[in-house]
């Protein structure tokens, strides 16, 4: 195939790693006669932060399928592989060097899923005296606009209100005027733990086994980014339209309909090292991120599973939930944020990450189990990555760009736009409360509840002080002392704090002392 003809373009798209969509708004009105597409592999994308092996390799290999489907297609692909010699090793840098050499009209490209992107485009554009046309993005069901539009006539952002216009507005899962069942939100059905024996049978997801193309993007990635954190041995991700919609059907028939009731549950299989870690969960936020997959596909699925009979409502609201809100909400926080929001420390946390976040080794089964999981897979379901590897980070006072820049670079499916709220706001209350009403905070208790990560630890977790206290429980009294006065103009903070109040001093001082002695046997960079 020839990925290089030597046409001067009328219009050059850009088609950035997260936005591998054929019916992008980008090439509406494109003419192979004219227009040309470029993509661009650069070095620069895998080391800003240290990215999992796994994340590298399933971006490259999903642009390379897109790459080639276009060209299919007849359309002219300039596309920059990171091998080719000479890579300059950022977008800026490429671009500058193919523009220069084709000098299009006019370059295109859908909002970027990061502010640092989108400015680093309009610069590369004005250094190149070109026009640089930004179209809306469409995968997402509320736009930037109407986002925007939603939280100016509010004081305080809450989900569960977007949620519901979302759902006015689109009808889904909607009796007329009324939501379906007679309610918005089933939370409350959707919180089950597993038994003392696990779960019962749960069927594997689809596997796809990786094609040549994407074999030789593993074996590159081993090679050149050799020291990189994560596993390539799992790779089996869907890395093209048509897996990613085999992925989500094979999850509506088998998963979806106990999704809902464990989708807080955690558990180690115990039986071959972190043998099932996806649990009832889709594993489709890798592909939708992508935009391999149409949200509005997903959601329709899951309806019509709810429609048919096929899946109760609890689970299926459950799970459009998550897209239809959590998902489209972060977003529009994101853009409404940014770039502040990055930098934002309501509670001025200022350690350091833990090096065990890096290798999984350390003593707490629970934190050894996630990312362990997280290193082998780039997976973690979302109470794992809340109120584990979020949790103890929250609790230790780490400071939020440091974990921020952890997530970005561990999970498959991160990209800024939904895991920086995810990050420093729902999960480390960076931002004051404008994504959660309360910080996520909880004893080890929690944790013992939703999982089986306790049996077998050395600690435990209904112990605050000694040699035997969970860090998470002598934490999470240490961070609600720490915290007592802001806390307190928090009335859902109320039950915590009551028990608080009711410790002698000699019980504050006590775990301030065994909180200290943790962080300082915490070894970090
Ligand atoms: C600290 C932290 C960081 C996170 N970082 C990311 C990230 O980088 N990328 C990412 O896609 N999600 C992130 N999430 C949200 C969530 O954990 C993942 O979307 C989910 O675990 C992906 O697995 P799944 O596809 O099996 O999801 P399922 O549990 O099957 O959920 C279905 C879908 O709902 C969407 N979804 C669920 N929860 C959220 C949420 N809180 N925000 C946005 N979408 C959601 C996802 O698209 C997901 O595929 C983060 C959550 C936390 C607490
Ligand atoms: S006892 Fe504490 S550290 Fe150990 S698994 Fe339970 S919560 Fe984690």
């Amino acid at each position: 195939m020839n990925f290089h003809p030597p046409f001067r373009p009328r219009h050059l798209v850009l088609v950035l790693g997260d936005q591998l969509d054929a019916k992008s708004a980008a090439l509406d009105r494109f003419d192979s006669t004219l227009d040309a597409v470029w993509m661009a592999e650069v070095a620069e994308e895998s080391t800003h932060v240290w990215t999992h092996k796994a994340r590298i390799a399933l971006f490259l290999a999903a642009m390379r399928h897109f790459r080639d489907a276009l060209c299919e297609r007849g359309l002219t692909v300039h596309y920059r592989a990171l091998e080719a010699a000479p890579n300059a090793g950022s977008f800026a840098k490429e671009l500058i060097t193919t523009a220069s050499r084709l000098r299009p009209q006019k370059l295109i490209v859908v909002q970027p899923g990061e502010w640092r992107v989108e400015q680093c485009l309009r610069t590369t554009a004005s250094q190149l005296g070109l026009e640089l046309e930004i179209r809306p993005d469409r995968h997402f069901l509320c736009s930037r606009e109407e986002f925007a539009a939603h939280a100016k006539a509010r004081k305080q952002l809450r989900m569960e209100f977007f949620y519901r216009e979302m759902r006015r507005r689109t009808g889904v899962l909607m009796d007329g005027e009324q939501p379906e069942g007679g309610a918005w939100n089933f939370d409350a059905d959707n919180r089950e733990r597993f038994g003392k024996g696990g779960p019962s049978e749960i069927a594997e997801p689809m596997s796809f086994p990786p094609d040549e193309i994407t074999r030789e993007v593993l074996a590159m990635v081993e090679k050149r980014f050799a020291q990189h954190p994560g596993s390539l041995t799992h790779f089996d991700w869907p890395v093209t339209p048509e897996q990613a919609r085999a992925a989500l059907q094979d999850f509506i028939r088998h998963r979806l309909a106990n999704f809902g009731k464990y989708q807080d549950a955690m558990w180690s299989s115990g039986d071959g090292l972190f043998a099932r870690p996806y649990l009832f969960h889709s594993r489709l936020s890798a592909a939708m991120n992508l935009k391999l997959l149409d949200p509005r596909e997903v959601i329709a699925a899951a309806e019509e599973a709810y429609r048919e009979g096929r899946a109760p409502l609890a689970s299926v609201e459950g799970f459009i939930r998550q897209i239809l809100g959590w998902r489209e909400f972060v977003r529009g926080i994101y853009w409404h944020f940014m770039p502040g929001y990055l930098d934002l420390d309501e509670l001025k946390a200022t350690q350091p990450l833990p090096d065990f976040y890096w290798t999984g080794q350390t003593e707490m089964n629970c934190l050894r189990e996630a990312i362990g999981q997280t290193l082998e897979f780039g997976y973690a379901h979302h109470i794992q990555r809340l109120m584990v590897t979020g949790l103890f980070s929250l609790l230790l006072g780490v400071k939020p760009q440091a974990i921020h820049e952890w997530y970005l670079a561990m999970y498959l499916d991160a990209v800024e736009w939904v895991e920086l709220p995810n990050t420093l706001g729902m999960s480390q209350f960076a931002d004051g409360g404008v994504m959660a009403s309360k910080p996520y905070v909880a004893s080890g208790k929690y944790i013992q509840r939703m999982s089986n990560y306790c049996v077998g630890c050395r600690f435990d977790p209904a112990q605050r002080i000694g040699p035997q206290a969970c860090p998470f429980t002598t934490l999470y009294w240490d961070f609600l002392l720490r915290h007592e006065k802001l806390l307190a103009k928090n009335r859902r903070m109320t039950m915590q704090l009551k028990n608080l109040a009711r410790l002698t001093a000699a019980d504050r001082l006590a775990i301030r002392e065994c909180a200290g002695q943790i962080i300082h046997r915490t070894p970090s960079q």
